[in-house]
C-alpha cells in the first residue's frame, strides 16, 4: 500500500494552534517554570523519536501498520530535539522518556541520547520499547547516559505474542529484558490486559517479573485508535486485573509512588515487598496529579495525549524562533491543557482518530 504522509498526517494528527506574539520581555533572561493553567507544574516530558514501529499490537495500530508516516525531514533533527530539550529542562523538566512508535528503530537513536545527556547532563533520561532491538542496544544506551527502560510486553506465549503485536519474536523481547538488567538500567515491564485475549496470564507476568526483581504494571486501555475499535467487554479495568492476581496481592486502592508518575501500587501479599502498578487512565482518572507534557516526532507539543491541539515548536524553530520565543510558545500550549481527559465522554472521543504510536505513548 502506498503510504501517504505529511499534511493528510499532520491535519489528522494535530489542531494547529496559532501562537499570538510574545509579550515583551517574556523569558529574555530565563524562562519562567513550566506550570499549566491548572497549576501543575510540569516536570516530565515524553518525547516521540518516531511515529513508525516494528509491531502492530492490535490496540495501537491497525494490522496493516499506519499508512500514513512522516517523511525524515518532518520529524525533529537531533539538534532540534537536544535544543527543545534543553529549553524545557530550564523550566523545571527534570526526567524525559522516549517513546513513539517504537523509538528503538529511529536510526542513530543512540547518538541522541548521548547528545541529550551530554547538553543536559542532569536530566534523568528513560526510555519505552518494545525491546525487539534491546538486547543489542542496551549497553550502547546505557554508556550514552539512559538509566532506565519500561518494556511493553504483554504475554509471555510465543504464539500469543505473535497474535497480539502481529509479528516479533518473544524470545527477542525476553533477551532484551535480560540484557538491560545485565547492562545495570532500572527495568520495569508495562502490560495491557485484554479479556478474552490474555487476561489469563496476568499472575505470571507479575510471578515472572517478580522472578526478575522487577516491577510489572498493568496499563487500562485507552479508547485511542485501534483499541476504539475492540469490543467494549475487551476492557479490563485495574479492580478486574488486581482481582485476578488473587492471593499474591494485598487489597486496597494501592497508593501512589512519590509523584512520579500516575501509577498505583499493591504490595505483594507474602509482605516481601515486592509491588504491582497499577495505571488507571481510564477508571480513576488521574489528571489532577499530572506533571506532564508530549512531544510529538515531528516536533508538536501536545499539553494532553487526548487533545489535539498542538504547537508546532519544529515549525517555529524553522522560521527562525528564539528560545524565548520557543518558551513562550510552549507556555502558551499549556495554557490550554485541559484539566481533565474526555475518554469517558462519548461526545468528546475526537482523539479517537489517531493511535498511541503516532502520537507518542
Ligand atoms: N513502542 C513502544 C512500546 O510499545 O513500548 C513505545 C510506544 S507505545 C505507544 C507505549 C505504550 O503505549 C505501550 O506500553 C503500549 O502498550 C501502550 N498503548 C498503546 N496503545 C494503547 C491504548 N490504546 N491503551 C493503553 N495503552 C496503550
Ligand atoms: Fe508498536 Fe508500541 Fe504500538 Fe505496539 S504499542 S504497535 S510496539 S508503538
Amino acid at each position: 500500500m502506498a503510504r501517504r504522509t505529511l499534511s493528510v498526517l499532520g491535519s489528522r494528527l494535530a489542531q494547529p494552534l496559532p501562537v499570538p506574539p510574545r509579550p515583551e520581555g517574556f523569558a529574555e533572561d530565563a524562562p519562567p517554570p513550566l506550570v499549566d493553567r491548572s497549576g501543575r507544574a510540569i516536570t516530565y516530558l515524553r518525547l516521540s523519536l518516531t511515529d513508525r514501529c516494528n509491531l502492530a499490537c492490535v490496540y495501537c495500530m491497525p494490522p496493516e501498520g499506519e499508512r500514513e508516516h512522516a517523511r525524515r525531514a518532518e520529524l525533529l533533527s537531533f539538534e532540534e530535539a537536544v535544543r527543545l530539550v534543553r529549553g524545557l529542562a530550564r523550566g523545571g523538566v527534570r526526567r524525559v522518556r522516549f517513546t513513539g512508535g517504537e523509538p528503538l528503530v529511529r536510526k542513530d537513536v543512540v547518538r541522541l541520547v548521548e547528545m541529550v545527556h551530554r547538553d543536559t547532563p542532569s536530566l534523568e533520561l528513560v526510555m519505552t520499547t518494545n525491546a525487539l532491538r534491546l538486547a543489542e542496544l542496551a549497553r550502547p544506551l546505557r554508556r550514552a547516559g539512559l538509566r532506565g527502560v519500561n518494556v511493553s510486553l504483554d504475554t509471555l506465549e510465543p504464539d500469543r505474542f505473535r497474535r497480539m503485536a502481529r509479528g516479533g519474536e518473544l524470545g527477542a523481547v525476553l533477551a532484551g529484558v535480560r540484557a538491560a538488567l545485565d547492562e545495570g538500567l532500572e527495568v520495569k515491564i508495562n502490560a495491557v490486559a485484554l479479556a478474552g485475549e490474555n487476561d489469563d496470564e496476568v499472575g505470571r507476568l507479575v510471578d515472572w517479573a517478580w522472578g526478575l526483581g522487577i516491577t510489572p504494571r498493568f496499563i487500562e486501555l485507552m479508547p485511542l485508535g485501534e483499541a476504539a475499535k475492540l469490543p467494549p467487554e475487551a476492557f479490563l479495568d485495574a479492580d478486574a486485573i488486581a482481582r485476578r492476581l488473587g492471593e499474591r496481592v494485598t487489597r486496597g486502592g494501592g497508593a501512589p509512588d512519590g509523584g512520579r508518575g500516575p501509577a498505583r501500587y499493591l504490595e505483594a501479599a507474602d509482605g516481601s515487598g515486592r509491588r504491582v502498578g497499577f495505571i488507571s487512565a481510564v477508571s480513576d482518572e488521574f489528571c489532577a496529579s499530572c506533571n506532564r507534557l508530549r512531544i510529538t516526532a515531528q516536533g508538536d507539543v501536545r499539553a494532553c495525549l487526548a487533545d489535539r491541539r498542538a504547537v508546532s515548536l519544529r515549525d517555529l524553530m524553522r522560521a527562525g524562533a528564539s528560545d524565548a520565543d520557543l518558551a513562550w510558545a510552549t507556555h502558551w500550549a499549556l495554557g490550554s491543557k485541559a484539566a481533565g481527559h474526555a475518554f469517558n465522554d462519548p461526545a468528546e472521543l475526537e482523539h479517537t482518530h489517531v493511535g498511541m504510536s503516532l502520537i507518542g505513548g
